[in-house]
């Protein structure tokens, strides 16, 4: 077991307790599956997301308060998107792993972005009677999430698959610079890409890559149309 404040997990959850960017998730980096992460530390064992909401804001209100996400991604330990909320204001019903819905905590309109994660999850699998029923709200409402209607992820919060993750990684070691690298994406920009590339740790404490030049197209022009 780690010493006090040694420990790999407990440096990294120090040094992102003041993370500054608010716009993307930082995703705990410890599991290999995505779901709340978790740790243990002198031989207790911790959900990350909790852990990092003491650390950012204080220990929690009182006994029934839980570290909520305001982005609905379970995995993400960004101290600006958790903050300490009663079950019935979280309305988290994926207690565990994002699939078992406990009970209804929802009332109309008062479905969290978490809660309808695990609503369209069920789309296949459940009826919207059933659902409309388990949280409390009308039917429309749960037909609503499952169209898109309402619930989708807001746009500012930028998610970052591995696949993509990879892509710049990937790109980063060719020599490509982030103008070029940003034509590999579709809905990034320069500057987005340029945090999350520094985010992955691959221009942190190195210089930028050599900015490499790609010939122009010196082929024959293709014929014009008549
Ligand atoms: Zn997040």
């Amino acid at each position: 077991m780690a010493e006090p404040g040694t420990g790999k997990t407990i440096q990294w959850i120090r040094n992102h307790v003041s993370y500054p960017h608010k716009d993307w998730c930082v995703i705990w980096p410890f599991s290999t599956t995505r779901g709340y992460g978790r740790f243990s530390h002198l031989g207790k064992a911790y959900y990350a997301h909790n852990f990092m909401c003491e650390q950012a804001h204080g220990p929690a209100p009182s006994e029934i308060h839980e570290a909520a996400h305001e982005c609905g991604d379970t995995a993400c330990v960004n101290p600006h998107h958790l903050s300490w909320k009663t079950p019935t204001e979280n309305g988290l019903d994926c207690r565990k792993h994002g699939t078992h819905v406990r009970s209804r905590y929802g009332s109309a309109g008062k479905i969290t972005l978490e809660q309808a994660e695990v609503i369209r999850s069920l789309k296949d699998t459940r009826r919207l009677r059933e659902l409309a029923d388990e949280y409390g709200v009308s039917e429309s409402a749960i037909s609503n999430v499952w169209t898109g209607k309402t619930h989708y992820r807001p746009s500012k919060i930028n998610h970052w698959t591995t696949e993509e993750d990879d892509i710049i990684r990937d790109g980063v070691a060719k020599g490509l610079n982030f103008a070029q690298l940003a034509k590999l994406f579709t809905g990034r920009t320069v500057s987005g890409l340029t945090a999350r590339a520094y985010r992955i740790g691959l221009t942190s404490g190195t210089p930028c890559p050599p900015k490499k030049v790609i010939p122009d197209f010196v082929g024959t022009p293709p014929e014009r149309q008549s």
